[in-house]
């Protein structure tokens, strides 16, 4: 019989190309959004792109956890996807108290429903940005984590610590009462980027972007007048800064991978860590080189001071993904970019 997958979060950006990519490979998707920081365009690609009209679909509020409960009780879930979260950095400082309850408050309420349900599997959307600045590049999973300069980065590390913690606490559960056992894969995205080939799915930023693709795209649209590169005096080969580019299909493709891992039983221990990356670091000025190539257009940019809180190089060791997954980034970063672009056209064609 299908597994069945929730994925909390699952009508923003990240959670719905991970929709696209389970149901592809026959999983069964609950969906689960509060929609506060996303609308339905989304989910509608994602059901055209599927040619599934019969998504389950959830306004909830992860914080809700008589909701997250009744889910528990109506579906039979395997595994959870737990995306439901802000993810702003610079409004994590302004409104720190919003992140805590909002960040900590949804992802206890989900193991609090998987370990009290009879247990689950429950793979977590945890980012690079634990790393901080590393010393040592690229970083493995084994490199220390940081200190974080951000709530929002905060909420990521204490997430991680929250999943360990149940999961080495509920080994031991033998179902009784309904205590079941909870194991647990936090990925660590690098710098997700693009979108779903079909352009019918990709990013929605909500105002003036802080990424740097959704930027790029907007001022090539002419919604922007123009990017700002932040910092041009790096210590790098070109002065600017270095990530990790994931396109955003590649990334979707690691989460069924590492479902799959959990729900087939071949978890090497309860909870594990992956890094999802290229394992190429490519520079900011690099990126924006390309977008124009690949896309035959010059874009209006102007280098400015660097950005507080910006880290200068971080890229993946993705080893232990591309082994233990078998799974590895495999479309080039000029294909994502033309797909970022064809996406921005597509949301320009629907106004
Ligand atoms: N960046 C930039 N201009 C922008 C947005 C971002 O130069 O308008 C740079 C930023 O300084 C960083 C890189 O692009 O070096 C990636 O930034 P983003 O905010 O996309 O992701 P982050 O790595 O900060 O999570």
């Amino acid at each position: 019989m299908a597994k069945t997958v929730l994925v909390s979060g699952g009508a923003g950006y990240i959670g719905s190309h991970v929709t696209v990519e389970l149901i592809g490979k026959g999983y069964e998707v609950v969906v689960a959004d509060n929609m506060s920081n996303c609308d339905l365009t989304c989910f509608e690609g994602v059901k055209k792109i599927t040619g599934r009209d019969d998504i389950p679909f959830h306004q909830i509020d992860c914080c809700d956890s008589e909701a997250v409960n009744r889910l528990f009780d109506e579906y039979k879930i395997d595994a959870v996807i737990h995306f439901a979260a802000f993810k702003a950095v610079g409004e994590s400082v302004a409104e720190p108290l919003m992140y805590y309850r909002n960040n900590l408050v949804s992802f206890i309420n989900i193991l609090e429903a998987a370990k009290n349900k009879g247990g689950c599997n429950v793979l977590f959307s945890s980012s690079a940005t634990v790393y901080g600045e590393a010393e040592v590049l690229p970083v493995t999973e084994n490199t220390p984590r940081l200190p974080s300069t951000s709530p929002y980065g905060n909420t990521k590390q204490m997430c991680e610590d929250i999943l360990r913690d149940v999961v080495f606490a509920t080994a031991g559960n033998d179902g009784a009462d309904g205590q079941g056992v909870v194991k647990g894969i936090a990925l660590r995205y690098f710098n997700p980027i693009g979108a779903h080939p079909s352009a019918l799915i990709g990013e929605l930023p909500r105002g003036v972007p802080n990424n740097l693709v959704p930027f790029i795209t907007q001022t090539a649209i002419g919604k922007r007048e123009c990017l700002s590169i932040f910092g041009n005096d790096y210590p790098t080969e070109d002065g600017t800064c270095l990530r990790d580019y994931i396109d955003v299909v590649d990334l979707a493709k690691a989460h069924v991978a590492a479902v799959s891992r959990m729900v087939e039983g071949r978890m090497k221990e309860g909870y594990e860590i992956f890094n999802v990356g290229t394992g190429r670091p490519v520079s900011v000025y690099e990126l924006v080189t390309a977008f124009e190539n690949v896309n035959g257009l010059k874009l209006n940019y102007k280098f400015v001071d660097r950005r507080p809180g910006d880290v200068m190089a971080i890229w993946a060791d993705t080893t232990l993904a591309n082994e233990e997954l078998g799974w590895k980034a495999e479309r080039t970063v000029e294909e994502t970019l033309a797909s970022a672009w064809a996406w921005e056209k597509h949301l320009a064609e629907q106004k």
